[in-house]
């Protein structure tokens, strides 16, 4: 399917690692502010703790709540977990910026005619500084953040709803196959998977050549005409 199509009147688009590298800027340095804290608590150097953190993440996966792992293992008391997720949500994301093209694929995208959606997964005021760093608080028709792990789906049946579309009119465009990208296809949306990041690379080797997805590997990648995406 070209995904430059007549039939495509909609665009959802996931924000962390679809429109810009989260993996290997925000949440790497997240993960070295928690090393800061782990450290002192388990007795070990910083780089050590990060170390730790990347080790249990390629072990148990990006979903994994690697803090109270690390609390499990070293039997350190829970409020450990918090002072981790306080820290974390103090990060400072001035600095972050999109892929190079996602800019201008969006204002294209918009130009030919399609309503353009964000909906993001994560802490709100986090969300919020991300979307505000990246300049992207007046880009899209709506912006949706839902702090609930399974609320895409909620989400996605609002935009259908609210804005009068059926799903085949509708292009889901993420990076985690586990979330957006198997809502969208259960609610009968196109999807386009985006190949980049931690979410990407962990389930990367159960992707089967017959996906019953587009891949892309960058935003741009959704103007192109052809049939081989
Ligand atoms: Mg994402």
């Amino acid at each position: 399917m070209s995904l430059n199509s007549d039939r495509i009147k909609a665009i959802i688009f996931d924000l962390d690692d679809t429109l810009y590298d989260c993996s290997g800027t925000l949440v790497l340095k997240s993960r070295k502010l928690a090393a800061k804290i782990i450290s002192k608590a388990i007795k070990c150097s910083e780089i050590e703790a990060l170390k730790l953190q990347l080790e249990l993440e390629d072990r148990l996966g990006p979903k994994a709540d690697i803090f109270h792992e690390i609390a499990n293992q070293y039997n350190i008391p829970e409020d450990f977990c918090e002072e981790i997720s306080n820290t974390i949500n103090t990060l400072e994301v001035e600095g972050a910026t999109l892929f190079p093209d996602t800019m201008a694929s969006i204002d294209e995208l918009k130009r030919i005619g399609h309503k353009l959606f964000l909906v993001t997964f994560g802490n709100r005021e986090m969300q919020e500084k991300k979307i505000k760093a990246l300049g992207l608080e007046r880009v899209f028709d709506k912006i949706i953040i839902t702090d609930n792990p399974l609320g895409k789906e909620k989400c996605f049946r609002e935009i259908l709803t609210k804005y009068d579309l059926e799903p085949e009119q509708v292009l889901c465009v993420g990076d985690k196959i586990k979330d957006e990208i198997e809502v969208g296809k259960k609610l009968g949306m196109h999807t386009a998977l985006m190949k980049h990041g931690r979410h990407y690379n962990f389930y990367k080797s159960e992707i089967t050549e017959n996906a019953p997805y587009t891949f892309i590997t960058k935003i741009s990648d959704l103007l192109r005409d052809d049939e081989n995406q």
